[in-house]
């Protein structure tokens, strides 16, 4: 025995399962019946069934199930979940000035900190171990992360609007949060878009994301009207305003991107290293937004691509299998090439990409020893999926969210075989219902901000 007082803390094993390996390049393969040994919330091994397991707390039996790695949604806005379905067909302006933005006004720090339990329930159903957030109230939703047992990096969402002090108490949130929850949560600065944070704001944020060794998180050229008229009101683009006030050189994390352009590409790959775009197809299609994301043309810039849902009051579900679906099929149409975005090239940029896109490509987006144990067994024996030709094709084109059968992160495991272990759902479902009424009124006329980019 290694260690005399827990013989077998922290050790678990999955038996007998098939095992997704998403290489750096190249295709992805399934390997056959396989036994993955982790301890103290680390991969240690991945190695063909059946040999004897010593000093094991938990057995997990993976057979006729596939493990992949933790999926990442690398851009959404949890506590929104309590506006699923109250913002549709409308325009990007309607969204914003007479949905959303009063809505948010209505929100209390326990609003947040419940929106945020229900994503995070929905989220470990769906296989989603890690998720890149950005919205106000953060240290509720660290809590919530703490709770939930899920990973998250969560950026505090920042407006000029809100004055010096708020800024500054965004900054204190990543001093003491970012490294938290046993090293699950993580921290980035999240001013809110170019045009609703002044270029002073963006400076001084870069500069403590510098002197923190955090990222940043925020919205930019969301749509090509938004490049349009930041060209007509300051003669730059979103992109090189992110160039100019440091928040590229800090690393960044931008969501959308939709709108860059060809001029934007040399700076961002002057940054390839620390830049990912978040791609979120959903909404792009429901608020008839052309073009998407150049998923391409980043990728040629040597840019990280991942995949999000963004807030679910736009894409109404944080199904990650929907957008990382979304993308392959929308990056096809985009570029008029069937042959593109492979099946797994789309694995590789949901996984490896939002790893990398929230600086966690150390710790997760594969499953390999060194890694941390976030695994996400799924069954691909429905009619749905069946025949199973092709293990990967199915995650992509067939899979759903309800295939997900046991979630672990870090090593711990937070659903098995369908129930979820550290989250009572039926009490949140109650909770969320009996503040809807007030989160959805917007009879007060008054919004945290408004649209006019
Ligand atoms: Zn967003």
């Amino acid at each position: 025995m290694s260690d005399r007082t827990t013989p077998s803390a922290g050790r678990l094993l999955v038996r007998g399962c098939d095992v997704l390996r998403v290489p750096p390049t190249g295709e992805c393969e399934v390997l056959r019946a396989r036994d993955i040994v982790v301890a103290a919330g680390v991969i240690q091994e991945i190695r063909p069934t059946g040999m004897a397991a010593h000093e094991v707390a938990d057995v997990i039996d993976g057979r006729g199930l596939l493990a992949v790695p933790g999926l990442v949604n690398a851009h959404t806005h949890s506590p929104m979940v309590l506006m699923r379905g109250a913002a549709e067909d409308v325009t990007v302006e309607g969204w914003f000035n007479d949905r959303v933005w009063p809505m948010e006004s209505n929100l209390t720090p326990a609003d947040v900190r419940l929106g945020a339990r229900l994503a995070c329930a929905e989220m470990i159903r769906s296989g989603v171990t890690t998720f890149a957030d950005h919205y106000f109230f953060p240290e509720q939703i660290a809590e919530a992360v703490a709770e939930s047992g899920l990973r998250a990096d969560i950026a505090p969402t920042h407006f000029s609007n809100r004055g010096q002090e708020a800024l500054e108490s965004t900054v204190r949130f990543a001093e003491e949060w970012h490294g938290g929850a046993g090293g699950r949560v993580t921290v980035s600065l999240g001013p809110h878009a170019p045009y609703t944070v002044e270029d002073a704001d963006l400076r001084t944020l870069a500069g403590h994301a510098r002197r923190l060794g955090v990222r940043m998180h925020i919205h930019a050229a969301e749509h090509l009207e938004q490049t349009h008229s930041s060209l007509e009101r300051r003669g730059i683009t979103p992109i090189r305003v992110l160039h100019e006030t440091g928040v590229l050189a800090a690393g960044a994390l931008i969501a959308h991107g939709c709108g860059i352009v060809e001029d934007d590409l040399p700076l961002l790959a002057e940054y390839a290293d620390s830049t990912a775009v978040a791609c979120c197809p959903k909404v792009y299609l429901k608020h008839a937004l052309s073009p998407l994301t150049p998923v391409r043309d980043l990728l040629a810039a040597g840019v990280t691509v991942a995949v999000g849902t963004d807030g679910a009051a736009g894409h109404n579900t944080l199904d990650v299998w929907e957008a990382l679906r979304l993308v392959a099929l929308t990056q096809k149409q985009a570029v008029r090439d069937a042959t593109w975005m492979t099946v797994s090239d789309t694995l590789r940029l949901a996984l490896r990409g939002g790893a990398r896109a929230l600086g966690l490509k150390d710790r997760i987006g594969a499953l390999e020893p060194g890694m941390r144990a976030d695994i996400v067994l799924t069954d691909l024996s429905g009619t749905h999926c069946r025949p199973l030709h092709d293990p990967r094709a199915a995650l992509v084109y067939s899979a759903r969210a309800a295939d997900v059968r046991t979630v672990i992160v870090d090593g711990r495991v937070l659903m098995r075989d369908g129930e979820l272990l550290t989250m009572d759902e039926s009490e949140l479902l109650a909770e969320a219902d009996a503040v809807v009424a007030r989160v959805l009124d917007t009879s007060h006329g008054t919004a945290v901000q408004h649209y006019a980019p």
